[in-house]
């Protein structure tokens, strides 16, 4: 998953004010804390997404009195990641002075109240812009939250939880088991390239095939069944040639002999399978 990063342009935030939105870190990172907003808050089109990160400032900077957003970076429910003071300047987020040195501070768009826990789409930008903190910042492997070391609720307990747990991508809904169902297409190539395995099963009826589906795959089912028990014959006459080959040796009977005999056998036991597997009755 490639980074969405939004740059500050881009989300039309307003100037950071000097010296001290310049402020750069005095050393690399530990790592990465994780924020909520706190407040209540509901999903909305990406469309709005930018205005609420400039609404985010304006309260920072007008109503905090801070010379910037104070997060290092925003990831909306999208899973867009806004940059904020991003990699270089110092956040103003993580409580105090020493504890906005030690770790970025990367908000997640999430609630205390109506959506209080991160889309998938927001876990994977989270992951995103701590994979792009540690390797562009650069910070170090620890994870945490505002509260790791300051009295606050944040980043709430969802997002808490999963920060604590390594902050891993959340697993994909698996196409595999997503499209169990094969389209007909599908299906009838299936069943096409199974009836012609080994060049020698024949569709009983090929008709079938077009028709319907069903049938068809049944067949062809039984007929890769059929393929599997003619090559563990051959395996099992192969063994039995091997032995008695093993058996007569220094018994004076010349290999042609021999060769003759397990043939037959072989060819007896294909034969054997196939009235088996294909006769009235079997399943
Ligand atoms: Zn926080
Ligand atoms: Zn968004």
């Amino acid at each position: 998953m490639a980074l969405k990063l939004v740059s500050r342009s881009q989300w039309g935030a307003r100037a950071y004010l000097t010296p001290n939105g310049a402020t750069p870190y005095s050393g690399p990172r530990r790592g990465v804390k994780l924020h909520y907003l706190g407040t209540p808050y509901s999903d909305r089109p990406h469309e709005q997404c930018a205005a609420y990160i400039r609404q985010l400032q304006a309260q920072h900077m007008d109503g905090n009195g801070w010379s910037d957003i104070g997060y290092s970076f925003a990831v909306c429910t999208h899973g867009y990641v806004h940059e904020g003071r991003g990699l270089k300047r110092r956040n103003s987020a993580n409580g105090n002075t020493t504890l906005n040195e030690q770790d970025y501070a990367v908000l997640m768009l999430v609630g205390s109240t109506g959506l209080t826990k991160p889309t998938d789409e927001q876990l994977h930008g989270a992951r995103d812009a701590i994979e792009y903190c540690r390797k562009e910042g650069p910070a170090g492997d620890w994870l945490g939250g505002h509260r790791d070391g300051y009295a606050t609720a944040c980043p709430g307990d969802s997002v808490y939880a999963w920060v604590q747990a390594g902050a891993p991508r959340p697993k994909a809904s698996t196409p595999e088991e997503a499209t169990v169902a094969l389209s007909d297409d599908d299906a009838k190539k299936v069943a096409k390239a199974t009836l012609t395995i080994d060049g020698v099963i024949a569709n009983p009826n090929p008709a079938t095939a077009k028709k319907n589906t069903h049938i068809s795959l049944a067949t062809a089912a039984r007929n890769i069944e059929i393929v599997t028990r003619r090559t563990e014959t051959r395996l099992a006459a192969l063994q039995a040639t091997v032995d008695k080959l093993v058996s007569l040796i220094g018994s004076g009977v010349d290999t042609k002999t021999v060769v003759a005999a397990v043939e037959k056998a072989i060819a007896d036991a294909v034969i054997k399978v196939d009235i088996d597997v294909t006769g009235p009755g079997a399943s």
